[in-house]
């Protein structure tokens, strides 16, 4: 990981560079902030500008013999502890080595990632993970050895905040007193739920948000998003890239849904077979899946609960714009008081049957069908 590859924070990078060129690094550091503002690609940034033998201007080289090995995560006196849990195979005593491939693999693919990810990578699901004692005693044992092949040792503690209180307690020497070159780096998101002894002991540096330009300047490159969106997406985000992410993908999610929607309902209008046929093969496929299907089924209740209200408080109430809103004013007169509780309920139906397994392609063809007839009924006119 190199300066180059962190998005934003150019005012942090020259500071740390400074500290470096200027001999200031300081053997215990602590590195506060959101996961998506970058705080542990910036530390791994940090230490392999540091060992590196060939430093260009402002940045690692890349290329030489100890940059190759961090570019794997995989230099001898790059030490990681982050916390773990029991798994299917490690029944007892979890320690970070026994998740090294798991971390260098998720680190290598996606610099960017929070804790839900990394208990994910590690098929840990909801359970909760700590670093625990037997951890802080391998960290010992480990920075102990004499540093192989850097004029330092690095340890880099992820989430140090979920280092247990033993285990704090016995890291507490070796915070105070590194033995030998040693620099270690603690990264935290909450610094309130580190233990005032540890934090005392650290040299804090912020990491602040990413810049909304910068943040935008990654949308566009990395996802190939318009420059529009990005600036919108990015606005949003509270310059954390973790967020901007997820809201790009919940925008690309609904885009799909409301295309999804439109062809479905011109078919059934049209009442073509062919067409239902393809559509249900859309939405049955394996690759959209249980979740998606059950996504889309809340979208379209939605747009049919706003065609309806459109229908009648007219388009003061209207939540969708765009190309949703041109769509939503030609559709809405077909969802009126004579069909809306029938459509209401196939929609809410199908979303149970889909969560209880059922059979998809079988479900959404039935309901194409009902809609095909329910489109059809005429809005009751009043005669007195
Ligand atoms: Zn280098």
């Amino acid at each position: 990981m190199r300066f180059k590859d962190i998005v934003g924070q150019q005012n942090l990078k020259n500071r740390l560079i400074q500290t470096v060129n200027e001999g200031r690094i300081s053997h215990a550091q602590l590195f506060v902030g959101k996961s998506g503002f970058g705080s542990l690609p910036l530390a791994i940034a940090y230490a392999q500008f540091i060992a590196c033998e060939n430093k260009v201007d402002n940045d690692s080289c890349g290329t030489c013999s100890s940059c190759i090995k961090f570019n794997k995560l995989a230099h001898p006196d790059l030490h990681f502890s982050f916390p773990v849990s029991t798994t299917e195979s490690v029944k007892s005593k979890p320690v970070s080595d026994n998740f090294i491939r798991e971390w260098r693999e998720l680190n290598l693919e996606k610099p960017y990632f929070d804790l839900e990810e990394w208990h994910r990578a590690i098929g840990i699901g909801q359970k909760q993970s700590l670093i625990n004692v037997t951890e802080s005693q391998e960290i010992i044992k480990k920075l102990n050895l004499k540093a192989f092949e850097s004029e330092f040792k690095f340890l880099l503690i992820w989430k140090a905040e979920l280092l247990n209180p033993q285990a704090s307690n016995k890291l507490l020497k070796l915070i105070e007193e590194p033995v030998g070159k040693t620099i270690i780096i603690l990264v935290a998101e909450d610094e309130e739920a580190l233990l005032k002894t540890i934090t005392s002991r650290t040299q804090m540096i912020r990491v602040p948000p990413i810049e909304v330009n910068e943040l935008a300047s990654y949308l566009i490159e990395k996802e190939k998003i318009d420059s529009a969106k990005a600036q919108q997406i990015a606005a949003l985000s509270d310059g954390d890239l973790l967020v901007a992410e997820e809201k790009l993908h919940l925008s690309e999610d609904a885009e799909m849904y409301f295309q999804l929607f439109v062809t479905w309902m011109r078919a059934c209008y049209e009442a073509n077979i062919e067409k239902m046929h393809a559509w249900v093969e859309q939405v049955s496929d394996r690759k959209f899946g249980r979740e998606k299907q059950k996504q889309f089924l809340e979208y379209a209740l939605e747009v049919m609960r706003e065609g309806m209200i459109r229908n009648y408080a007219g388009g003061s109430l209207q939540r969708f714009d765009g190309p949703e809103g041109n769509f939503l004013k030609k559709f809405a007169p077909f969802v009126h008081e004579n069909n809306i509780f029938g459509i209401m309920e196939i929609l809410n139906d199908a979303h149970f049957h889909v969560s209880r397994n059922a059979y998809a392609k079988i479900l959404f063809m039935d309901m194409s069908m009902k809609f095909a007839n329910l489109l059809r009924v005429k809005k009751r006119t009043f005669v007195s």
